[in-house]
């Protein structure tokens, strides 16, 4: 039995999907400048479920919106477009912005090993099928026109808030702008009137313009999901605005509850505080890379915590994660032909341990934990192949097929050292050791080979 924490109902609760595929709908980057890991736990934890579930035996189909258009500087309808203020920064057209960020996006995704979606659709590709459903709101008079553009009228859903935004009219000041034509300020754009200077706008029956962002998510997963949708992960900062406003938009289209789980994931934090551009903080897998650590290493430091809580990133951190995935691997690898024999009861046992912990809401530091049990038993085969099928989960390259924190040239030295060493050129062996040791790498030899490490 799987079970997922819901933020609907606030319970760990079963998950049964609706049909034979496990839907799945993840909100994707707005592609306006370069992901941070912090975006990047969201897309691990949704790598996380993905790979639960299809290790349960369970189908997917899964989509990933990429933001192109439409979601500005504030979730609630403030400022400017993201896509033109980056088009501003870098002279660029908002369509190279965002094609240049969806390429490293998904380069980033690779880089983690990521399970993606088998959808990942941009909202510019669907503008058509958003003036539907806009359209479709209006009929069914859960929207109206202003003069700036269409708005959902919240009073309409009665539903409103049960994520746990809520409604709160003393704060409605404090929150968005009240704007006169709006029937309430909680009410929130579907479309908005473009003035001729916005560079990305298409016709409408409302004039020329574009849309607003929540509605993008709307839209894609009943095109691409349909009317039921067994999961919608997203991180916790959409949970209070954006996802109640999903749920606004799509459960008042169809006529009835359209997503079963919303799952969150909390925030990473760096050095105990917010990542901030101004703080200097906002890591990318490129600034892990500069200070000798692997993507991989950051998707071990994911497992450590639990989804649910916030996760505090300092490279000392990183450090313990990546040692012990050093670790993990060599005793992963020690097993590897083993001639031992582990008794089919206790394989069954860690089978059975480890499942129950990743269905347990993904608890996965107790899944790595039950791992380590396991390599203490005496070296066999039949555990490296327990391992190999517990990464089906855990997604580690142990055939170092994705990158590694390395430099192509370093490893390329030190593959001749290894060389020389075995054709007893002790000579040139301690001079390649040298030159590694001037570009600022270690190497040590064991039993099973070498190592690399950075100094
Ligand atoms: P964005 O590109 O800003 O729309 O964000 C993409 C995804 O990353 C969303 O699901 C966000 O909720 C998530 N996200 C942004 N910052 C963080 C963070 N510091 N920790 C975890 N998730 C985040
Ligand atoms: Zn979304």
């Amino acid at each position: 039995m799987i079970k997922f924490f819901n933020s609907l109902s606030r319970k760990k609760e079963e998950f049964v999907p609706h049909g034979q595929l496990v839907k799945m709908y993840s909100c994707g980057p707005t592609v306006y400048s370069y992901p941070h890991i912090g975006n990047m736990r969201a897309y691990l934890f949704m790598d996380n479920i993905r790979r639960v579930l299809k290790y349960n035996g369970y189908k997917l189909d899964g989509v990933v919106n990429i933001t192109d258009v439409g979601h500005l500087t504030s979730d609630a309808d403030e400022g400017e477009d993201k896509m033109l203020v980056a088009s501003q920064r870098e002279h660029k057209s908002p369509w190279e912005i965002a094609k240049f960020y969806t390429d490293i996006f998904m380069q980033e995704v690779k880089r983690l090993n990521i399970d993606m979606p088998e959808h990942i659709v941009p909202a510019t590709s669907v503008i058509d099928k958003i003036i539907n459903f806009v359209q479709g709101l209006l009929d069914k008079g859960y929207a109206y026109k202003t003069s700036k553009g269409v708005y959902f009228d919240i009073s309409k859903f009665p539903g409103y808030g049960k994520l746990g935004g809520g409604v709160d009219q003393k704060k409605a000041g404090a929150r968005i702008d009240v704007d006169e034509e709006k029937h309430s300020p909680y009410d929130f754009v579907l479309w908005v009137k473009a003035p001729k200077e916005h560079i990305m706008q298409w016709d409408s029956p409302w004039g020329k313009g574009y849309p607003g962002w929540h509605i993008e998510c709307s839209v894609i997963g009943n095109e691409f999901l349909g009317e039921y949708i067994d999961i919608h992960t997203g991180g916790i900062d959409h949970k209070t605005i954006h996802h109640e406003n999903e749920i606004a938009q799509s459960d008042c289209l169809c006529g009835h509850r359209v997503v079963n789980f919303w799952m969150h994931v909390e925030f990473l934090q760096v050095d105990g505080g917010k990542m901030g551009k101004s703080l200097n903080n906002m890591y990318t897998l490129d600034d892990l890379k500069n200070k000798g650590f692997a993507p991989e290493d950051f998707r071990y430091f994911y497992f450590m915590a639990h989804y649910s809580k916030q996760q505090n990133f300092t490279f000392e951190a990183l450090k313990g994660a990546r040692n012990s995935l050093k670790a993990f691997k060599m005793a992963v690898k020690s097993h590897k032909g083993g001639q031992g024999d582990v008794s089919e009861k206790k394989l069954e046992e860690f089978r059975q341990e480890f499942l129950e912990a990743v269905n347990d809401d993904l608890n996965m530091p107790k899944a790595l934990a039950l791992c380590q049990k396991a390599l203490k038993e005496e070296k066999s085969e039949q555990i490296f192949q327990l391992m190999m099928q517990f990464n089906k989960v855990l997604g580690f390259d142990f055939e170092e097929k994705v990158e590694s924190s390395i430099p192509q040239e370093i490893q390329e030295l030190a593959k001749q050292r290894w060389q020389a060493k075995q054709n007893r050129d002790f000579a040139l062996a301690d001079n390649l050791r040298d030159a590694l040791a001037q570009k600022g790498y270690v190497v040590k030899d064991s039993k099973e080979g070498y190592s690399l490490e950075k100094l």
